[in-house]
């Protein structure tokens, strides 16, 4: 170990994100050390990396597991060791690459613990955003975005203040349904969502990223990251993924940044901010790039994109609510409960009657995910009770 090397904790190290972030610190052995890895429940390769990379202690979340030959560090099990994970001591960086709400509590205890959070759970923002910003304002925490379009604002910025935005356009994909005309939608199975055309990621995201829920998160996200009003935030559709996001200033010019689509750029630039950290990532063509084509967002006919920045301008409960219902009804479609459609009517039915209250603590966000989770479920459960009927 070499004094100037950088202590990183990754939570989710089993992920997608885990994955990117793992193979950026392959490469710079000499800058990064892993001081703990979290996973939910793939113990085998959870132990396979401790052998690896030689952590202070992983975490599991949910199982347990026998000796690791080849590594004598320690095991720690359930909630507390996430936590542990998100406040290690040798830890400067905090990797958050859950999925889900569950991402909330660890960024928190990260920032109170004075972490650099690389951020890629953006359910984080989106169920409590303001709770991020008062843990931000509070302590020395430092929040840096590994969400594409958000790194790619993010170095466009370069520490600007948002007072000098008059626009942001966030780029999405469209997935796979892009070019599909409605009619067909109500044959979409799980499989056809889960082929994403441009991005390979975790099982959540790339439905959101079908029903374009992502880039309703991703726009709320944006408004707590950037602190830009909603009217202030486009969504353009981009199918190549390569320009990552449009930032217009108040005197008219517009930055963009460019690149073939991989996790590792962004998650690479979060580890070494400010500085940039030489890598091998595949050059930006742009002749082979041509052309680049925008199209608007059929709003219309992905209905969770509206629903989310709806809930997002509404603010209060509603963007928990959002999230919680989404988080629910994306599950229920790949255990086949519900049809891609039903994505929305079940979240839509989730916001037409949201928890009470004001979102004040984490116990808040708690009472109303659970609270939203269980009118999805029940919506569900009814939706299934009448078709099961009309069967019949
Ligand atoms: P993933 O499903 O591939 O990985 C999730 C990781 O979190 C796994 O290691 C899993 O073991 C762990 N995990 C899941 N639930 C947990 C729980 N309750 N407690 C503890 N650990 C848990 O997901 P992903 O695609 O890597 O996405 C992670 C986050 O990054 C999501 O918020 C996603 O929106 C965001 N993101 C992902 C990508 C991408 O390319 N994958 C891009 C942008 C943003
Ligand atoms: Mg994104």
């Amino acid at each position: 170990m070499t004094t100037e090397q950088v202590g990183v904790a990754i939570l989710g190290a089993t992920g997608s994100i885990g994955r990117s972030t793992l193979n950026v610190i392959r490469r710079h052995p000499d800058r990064f050390r892993v001081v703990a890895l979290t996973a939910n429940s793939r113990a085998r390769e959870l132990a396979r990396l401790a052998t690896e990379f030689q952590p202070e202690f992983v975490a599991l979340a949910d199982g347990s597991v026998s000796a690791v030959s080849g590594w004598d560090g320690e095991w720690r099990h359930g909630a507390d060791g996430l936590a542990a994970a998100a406040a290690a001591d040798g830890a400067e960086i905090i990797v958050n690459g859950l999925v889900g709400v569950a991402g909330l509590e660890p960024t928190l205890t990260a920032l109170d613990a004075g972490k650099r959070v690389a951020l890629a759970n953006k359910e984080s923002l989106v169920a409590g955003g303001e709770l991020v910003l008062d843990a931000l304002r509070a302590g020395s925490g430092e929040l840096i975005p590994v969400d594409s379009e958000h790194s790619a604002v993010f170095q466009c910025l370069q520490g600007r203040p948002s007072a000098e935005i008059d626009r942001l356009v966030l780029t999405a994909s469209g997935g796979p349904f892009r070019t599909w005309p409605a009619e067909r939608f109500a044959d979409i199975r799980p499989a056809d969502a889960l082929a994403h055309p441009t991005w390979s990621m975790g099982d959540k995201i790339t439905i959101d990223s079908a029903t374009l829920a992502n880039k309703a998160l991703e726009v709320i996200e944006g408004h707590y990251l950037f602190g830009l009003d909603y009217g202030r935030i486009d969504v353009v559709v981009h199918p190549a993924s390569v320009v990552h996001c449009l930032l217009e200033f108040r005197d008219g010019s517009t930055l963009a940044q460019l690149g073939f689509p991989s996790m590792e750029v962004p998650v690479c630039y979060a580890l070494f901010h400010p500085g940039r950290g030489a890598d091998t990532f595949e050059r930006f063509d742009p002749v082979a790039a041509s052309p680049l084509v925008f199209e608007p967002v059929r709003e219309a006919d992905f209905p969770m994109f509206g629903l989310g920045v709806a809930a997002g301008r509404g603010g209060g409960v509603l963007p928990a609510t959002y999230n919680a219902a989404n988080e629910v009804a994306v599950r229920a479609f790949l255990d086949g409960q519900l049809d891609f459609q039903g994505i929305a009517h079940a979240v839509e039915a989730a916001l037409g009657s949201p928890p009470d209250g004001p979102i004040e603590d984490l116990a808040d966000v708690r009472r109303v995910d659970a609270e939203a989770r269980r009118t999805t479920s029940d919506f569900i459960a009814r939706s299934r009770g009448v078709s099961a009927g009309h069967a019949g």
